[in-house]
C-alpha cells in the first residue's frame, strides 16, 4: 500500500502561492499577525506572507506575535529529552550524513543490548526521564527486532531515583505491520523527517539505499498512524533547499494528516544542517539558512500550528536555543551524544558522532541556564502515561485546559531532578524559580501545584495529575 506517489505534497500549487505573495505588503502582514493572535492556526497563503517578510520592524511584530503564543499556550515550560544512538550502521547514501554507508571515516558500531542498558543507566542518573531513541537504517543480527528489544531494555533499566518513563523513536520508515509492533512496546513519539520535500532536491541528495524512494518516506506517517501510533513527528532538514518552500510543503503534509486522521503532528523538528564527518555537503549547505531566517522560521511554525510542540536540539548553539524559547520552541535536547556508546565515553567523540554539535554543556549546566532565565525545565510524562495522546490531547491543548495538568507536573517532575540529581547551584535557582512560579498561580491550578510538589519534596518520586 501507498506505493504511489505522495501527491498531498503539490509543488506546483506551492510555487503559486510563493509567487502570489512574493512581497511582504506591511498592512497583510499584520493582518495575518492579527489572525494568528488567535491561536488558530493559518493557511498556506498566510505563512506565505510571513515567509516575505524583511523588514525589521515587522520582523519583530512577527517575533512579538509569535512569544504570546507560545506563552499563553505553553507558559514557561520545556520540556527535556536525550537522544540515544543505539547504532550507525546504514544502508543508505544520504549525502549530508556521516552514517551514509560508504563513509569510511567514522568507526560502525550497534550497540549491544548490554551497551544499550549501560547508556540509559547513565542518562537515568543525570536525571533524564524522556529519550528519543535514533538509528541508521541497517540492523544487526536480529534486524528490525533489535529495535524492539532496545525499546524493552530502555524501559527495563531501572536506577535508585529513576527510570526512562517515555521512548520517542526516530527509525527509518516501517511497514505497517512493524509500526504496530512498535507501538506494542510502548512508545511514545514516532518521529521521521522528510528532509527535503522538494523531490528534485531528494533525488540528488539521496543517491543510494531504500531512502531513496521519496513517496515511502512521504507516506510513512500515514503508515503509522493507520498502526495506532498517533503521536507523530514531523521535520525538515533545513539548507537542503529553499526554507520557504519546506514549510509550505509542511503545511500540506499537515493538512493531509489532519483530513485522513483528524489529527496533525505531535511535533515538528527543525534540524539545520551541519558539518558532518566525510560529507561536503553539509559543510556547504546548498540553501543555508542564516540566523535571522532561522529564528523566523520557529516563530512562523509557532503562529502556523500553535498546539504542535517544537523540538529544538543539541545541533544549535546555547546561544540560539535561548533565543528560540520565546519563539516558541517547547522541547529541547540536553548533554547530547550522537555517536553510540558517547554517554558511555570519557571525551565527546564528534568525528564518529552523525554531525558536530553547537552545545555541548552537561544536562546540570542547560537546567540551570534555562531556569535562570525563568522557564521551567519539565520531565513531565503524564500525558503518555495516562493515554493523553492523539485525538484526546490535542482535544484538552485546544481550549488551554493541558495547562490544567501541565503547569504542576511541570513543577512536580523539576522538583524531583532538584531533590535526586541537581548540583547546589542549579538547585538554589530552580527552587526559588518554582517558590516564584507557584506564587503567581492562583485557583485549581496553584492547589494541584502545591499538592504535588510538597509530595515530592517529602520524597515521592514520580508524582503526577
Ligand atoms: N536513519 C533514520 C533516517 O534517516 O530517517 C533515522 C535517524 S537519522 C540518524 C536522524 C536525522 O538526522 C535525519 O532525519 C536527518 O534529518 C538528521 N541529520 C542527518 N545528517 C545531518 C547533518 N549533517 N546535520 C544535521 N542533521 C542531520
Ligand atoms: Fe542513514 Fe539516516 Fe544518516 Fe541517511 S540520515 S545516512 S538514513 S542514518
Amino acid at each position: 500500500m501507498y506505493n504511489v506517489p505522495a501527491d498531498f505534497i503539490n509543488e506546483k500549487k506551492i510555487w503559486e502561492v510563493l509567487e502570489a505573495h512574493k512581497v511582504a505588503d506591511a498592512v497583510k502582514v499584520k493582518e495575518v499577525l492579527a489572525k494568528a493572535a488567535e491561536m488558530k492556526g493559518l493557511s498556506m497563503d498566510d505563512v506565505a506572507v510571513l515567509t516575505g517578510i524583511s523588514d525589521p520592524e515587522l520582523i519583530k511584530e512577527l517575533f512579538n506575535t509569535a512569544n504570546k503564543v507560545k506563552e499563553t499556550i505553553y507558559g514557561k515550560r520545556l520540556v527535556l529529552f536525550a537522544p540515544l544512538y543505539i547504532s550507525n550502521l546504514c544502508a543508505n547514501e544520504c549525502l549530508y550524513c556521516a552514517f551514509r554507508a560508504t563513509n569510511k571515516a567514522i568507526v560502525r558500531n550497534a550497540l549491544t543490548q548490554e551497551q544499550i542498558a549501560r547508556e540509559v543507566q547513565i542518562l537515568i542518573n543525570q536525571g533524564h526521564k524522556r529519550i528519543l531513541m535514533v538509528a541508521g537504517e541497517s540492523y544487526p543480527t536480529r534486524g528490525f527486532q533489535y529495535v524492539l528489544d532496545s525499546i524493552k531494555t530502555i524501559y527495563g533499566v531501572k536506577s535508585e531515583h529513576g527510570e526512562i518513563r517515555r521512548v520517542n523513536v526516530n527509525v527509518a520508515p516501517l511497514k505497517t505491520e512493524e509500526f504496530k509492533a512498535l507501538k506494542s512496546e510502548g512508545i511514545g513519539t514516532y518521529q521521521i523527517f522528510q528532509e527535503t520535500y522538494h523531490r528534485e532536491t531528494y533525488s540528488k541528495v539521496h543517491i543510494g539505499g531504500k531512502k531513496k524512494d521519496y513517496n515511502w518516506r512521504g507516506w510513512s506517517l500515514h503508515r503509522a498512524m493507520e498502526a495506532g501510533i498517533d503521536d507523530v513527528g514531523i521535520g525538515i532538514l533545513f539548507g537542503l533547499f529553499d526554507y520557504r518552500f519546506e514549510i509550505l510543503a509542511m503545511m500540506q503534509h499537515i493538512r493531509e494528516l489532519e483530513e485522513k486522521f483528524g489529527i496533525g503532528p505531535h511535533t515538528i523538528s527543525v534540524p539545520r544542517l551541519e558539518p558532518a564527518t566525510g560529507s561536503d555537503l553539509a559543510s556547504h549547505p546548498p540553501f543555508a539558512v542564516s540566523d535571522i531566517d532561522f529564528r523566523k522560521i520557529v516563530a512562523i511554525l509557532r503562529l502556523a500550528v500553535p498546539y504542535t510542540g517544537i523540538i529544538m536540539s543539541t545541533r544549535e548553539t546555547a546561544k540560539m536555543r535561548r533565543e528560540t524559547f520565546a519563539l516558541g520552541v517547547s522541547q529541547i535536547s540536553a548533554g547530547s551524544r550522537t555517536n553510540p556508546g558517547g554517554y558511555n565515553s570519557e571525551t565527546e567523540d564528534d568525528i564518529s558522532g552523525q554531525f558536530s554539535l553547537g552545545d555541548h554543556r552537561p544536562l546540570d549546566e542547560v537546567i540551570s541556564d534555562v531556569a535562570s532565565m525563568g522557564y521551567i525545565p519539565s520531565f513531565c510524562t503524564a500525558c503518555y502515561r495516562l493515554g493523553r495522546t492523539g485525538q484526546d490531547f490535542m482535544d484538552l491543548a485546544k481550549p488551554g485546559d493541558i495547562k490544567l495538568h501541565c503547569a504542576p507536573n511541570a513543577l512536580s517532575s523539576f522538583m524531583e531532578y532538584l531533590h535526586n540529581y541537581a548540583s547546589p547551584k542549579t538547585k538554589t535557582v530552580g527552587i526559588k524559580l518554582i517558590q516564584d512560579s507557584i506564587d503567581s498561580m492562583s485557583g485549581l491550578v496553584k492547589q494541584r501545584a502545591i499538592k504535588l510538589v510538597n509530595r515530592v519534596e517529602q520524597g515521592k518520586d514520580d508524582v503526577y495529575c
